[in-house]
């Protein structure tokens, strides 16, 4: 392609209500004529909703499963008859009135089938998208811009993994053949996130918030100019905004300091976003579609990302952290082997590990197979499992070398009970375990030592924790 185009995301909550729309034809409009491909999320809430009518249905109950997207329905035609013109109006109005039938019909197949819930779900959930994709070509077109409106299922083609599918490699192509050919001819391509399809073209899904993610394959396939995720707030923050309102914008983040962000908790990106655009170098930007003059964070190279400091606090609530103690691992080998291989083998990702001579701590977020996990890891050792943890993680190119970091952080948070310390694993990280009940004043504690000015005491407290290193 001679110009590269540039990728455009905008997540639920830019697209929530009719004025979100107005204000996302705003964005667009203003960044053509440059090339552009929108990628677009399921309007706020609707994919909860879409996924808790699948629990109806698979409760027995089809019609209270249908039932219960009535109002959903009701927001997408508010929003048509708010902002289409009466021809592209009737176009969504009989788009939304199919996808209802549809859904109906699906919703009475898993009532009947509950086993069939694994596809069937992703093939409901995907209506979020597609609506939504096809409601904004509508309100970009009515704006003046050449749109076309894509089916991200003819872009996207994954493994048999629904809920969690995993990209194939003819993904490059086929996004190259829809695309391409549109862009060079002027055209602006709007495509639904989160949604993909398998080689027999059954319908699958990315993960939760997996539009980021689509985003970036997009992005990556096209060899995009830039990677922008549009959301509510203005760009990657210093820490959770529900959790510490002063976290402020990080103006620029490394790839490696965005990834271990994202794998560590900061819902702002989806954690697979990154590695497709570090492998071809194209930076990503996030932005504030409610905000769209304010900077937002760039994220770059690493030899780009500046300066060497702490740039962020992420966490992650909910963890289920598992000890195995056994005396066999004392100088033998091969049990961390079998012991991954229990992990492995129930499909159970682990975020966090820490050993000593006997035993080892990990941590896992989804912990719905540990009822067949624990078995399996009787036959290695003791077990202890605990729940309602917080992974805390401190993140930063200056942790790269900078003496005392760790003895800062720790004494800042010296009464609250900390385990699974783990540091220099990726050398920009800092990660430890606190219970969920403290997780909140850890973070706040340690975003005033880091990230704000603070009141005298709290600058005697860093001097201090300063002078004890
Ligand atoms: P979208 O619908 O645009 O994909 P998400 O809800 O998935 O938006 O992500 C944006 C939200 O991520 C923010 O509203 C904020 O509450 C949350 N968030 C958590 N950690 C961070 C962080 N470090 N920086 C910015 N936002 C964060
Ligand atoms: N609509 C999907 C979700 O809510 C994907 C996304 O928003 O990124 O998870
Ligand atoms: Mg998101």
């Amino acid at each position: 392609m001679t110009t590269k185009p540039t990728i455009m995301k905008f997540g639920g909550t830019s697209v929530e209500d009719s004025e979100a729309f107005r204000n996302v034809a705003r964005i667009v409009n203003s960044a053509s004529p440059e090339r552009v491909v929108v990628v677009v999320s399921a309007i706020g809430g609707f994919t909860d909703a879409l996924l808790s009518s699948v629990e109806k249905a698979i409760d027995g109950d089809a019609g209270a499963a249908t039932r219960s997207l009535d109002q959903d329905f009701e927001r997408h035609l508010v929003i048509g008859k708010r902002v289409l013109g009466s021809e592209a109006r009737a176009v969504f109005e009989s788009a939304i009135a199919g996808a209802r039938g549809q859904i109906r019909e699906l919703h009475k197949i898993v009532a009947a089938h509950p086993s069939t819930n694994a596809p069937l779900r992703d093939e409901i959930v995907a209506f979020g998208e597609l609506l939504s994709s096809q409601l904004l070509t509508a309100v970009l077109r009515e704006n003046g811009l050449a749109t076309s409106y894509i089916d991200a299922r003819r872009l996207i083609k994954t493994d048999e993994s629904y809920g969690a599918a995993v990209p194939l490699a003819e993904t490059t192509a086929a996004t190259q053949a829809e695309l391409v050919p549109l862009i060079e001819a002027g055209e602006t391509p709007v495509v639904g996130g989160f949604i993909a399809s398998t080689a027999k073209g059954a319908t699958t899904t990315l993960g939760r918030g997996g539009s980021d993610y689509s985003a970036a394959i997009i992005g990556t396939a096209l060899d995009a100019r830039e990677i922008q995720i549009w959301t509510d707030v203005s760009g990657v923050l210093t820490a959770d905004p529900r959790v510490v309102p002063a976290a402020r914008t990080i103006p620029v983040l490394s790839y490696q300091e965005a990834a271990e962000l994202a794998y560590f908790g900061a819902k702002v990106l989806h954690p697979k976003t990154i590695q497709p655009a570090m492998d071809r170098k194209i930076p990503v930007r996030v932005c504030n579609s409610r905000a769209p003059r304010e900077a937002g964070t760039l994220i770059v190279s690493e030899s780009e990302a500046t300066p060497q400091t702490i740039k962020a606090i992420a966490h992650k609530s909910g963890i289920t952290t598992v000890q195995i103690t056994s005396a066999r691992m004392l100088g033998a080998y091969g049990f961390l082997r079998a012991l991954f291989e229990v992990f492995d083998r129930h499909q159970t990702a682990v975020d966090v590990v820490t050993t000593s001579e006997v035993s080892v701590s990990l941590s896992i977020d989804d912990a719905s197979a540990l009822p067949e996990v624990i078995p399996d890891l009787e036959k290695l050792g003791a077990v202890e499992v605990e729940e309602g943890r917080t992974i805390v993680s401190v993140v930063g190119e200056g942790l790269r070398g900078t003496p005392g970091i760790a003895a800062r952080v720790f004494s800042t948070i010296s009464d609250i009970n900390v385990s699974m310390i783990s540091v220099g694993a990726s050398s920009v990280n800092l990660t430890f375990m606190v219970d969920d009940a403290r997780a909140r004043e850890t973070i706040v504690r340690l975003h005033r030592t880091y990230f704000e000015g603070g009141t005298l005491e709290d600058r005697i407290d860093r001097t201090v924790a300063d002078v004890l290193v």
